[in-house]
């Protein structure tokens, strides 16, 4: 699963713009609109969080 985050503000809080229909997202949180969007592989995320705690 991927995580979507604004690319301004690095936020999680981001929902698609006016339905998706025109292909933009929007953070609610900076208020940012934009079809550039960060995506994070959750996975990959939890994985680097086990490592750490390994060592
Ligand atoms: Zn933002």
């Amino acid at each position: 699963m991927k995580v979507k985050k604004c690319p301004v503000c690095k936020s999680k809080n981001i929902t698609t713009y006016m339905g998706a229909q025109f292909g933009k997202y929007l953070c609610k949180k900076c208020g940012y609109v934009g079809a550039l969007i960060l995506e994070e592989d959750d996975k990959r995320n939890k994985k680097r969080k086990q490592e750490v705690l390994s060592m």
